[in-house]
């Protein structure tokens, strides 16, 4: 068991009698893309990744076991490229399931869809700041509402850089920022391509977002109007 020392623990007398013994371990970094769906991040996080590979560095992927579009244990684009990854439901039993001792000579971990872990910023701080490793996150800043979505914002103030990446409007073709859900289902976790999301610009969320609440109006006061008759339809399939 190697001895990690929590960051708020204060240094014993060796430590202190030995300040360049503290960068020992090469220090960490925190590097964060952020983005609608279709920028393009996971593609950077493996264009990063494979970089680092080629210098010589060991690398892990992690990703959400609750995005399982592509493939369970590797990080796929949505044009196809891939690289194995762990599956998991959260980010602290990474150490863990990776085993002490590899993780020890872990250099770089990617994390994709990174909005799915609630124990992010645990993760990356005590990944970089004690462990010093050098921590890529992919996940999306805002969900459908451009709402906060997960804990990707909140490590933002452990950030060395961010990356705000933008993708093609699907309607117009300028810069899209935002993600509009095609769908009129609600919840803030609805994992889907093309089918259910598109990126768009700032014109078109508000124009989307006005079609699809007038949309929703609608079939909510038809379905009003027509509760007797659906009940029965519902009854009889
Ligand atoms: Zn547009």
């Amino acid at each position: 068991m190697s001895s990690f020392k929590s960051p708020h623990s204060l240094p014993s007398s060796a430590d202190r009698s030995d300040r360049i013994g503290l960068s020992h371990r090469p220090s960490g970094e925190v590097h964060v893309i952020v983005g609608p769906m279709f920028a393009g991040k996971t593609t950077a996080l493996l264009r990063r990744i494979k970089s680092e590979v080629n210098n010589g560095r060991s690398v892990a992927m992690i990703k959400s076991s609750k995005d399982t579009r592509y493939a369970v244990d590797s990080v796929v684009t949505h044009d196809g490229t891939n690289f194995p990854c762990w599956a998991l439901p959260n980010l602290l039993s990474f150490k863990q399931k990776f085993g002490a001792e590899a993780y020890d000579k872990l250099d770089v971990i990617g994390i994709d869809e990174a909005q799915f872990f609630d124990d992010l910023y645990d993760f990356c701080c005590k990944a970089a700041d004690c462990d010093g490793k050098i921590v890529i996150v992919a996940g999306l800043d805002g969900d459908y509402l451009r709402r906060t979505f997960g804990s990707v914002l909140d490590i933002i103030p452990l950030a060395d850089s961010i990356t705000k990446l933008t993708a093609r409007c699907e309607l117009c073709g300028k810069q899209a920022v935002f993600t509009l859900r095609k769908t009129s289902e609600t919840k803030t976790e609805l994992i889907g391509g093309c089918d259910v999301y598109m990126p768009v610009c700032r014109q078109h969320y508000v124009n989307g977002q006005v079609v699809i609440k007038s949309a929703r109006d609608t079939l909510e006061s038809c379905s009003k109007v027509q509760t007797d008759s659906y009940q029965e339809e519902v009854a009889v399939a």
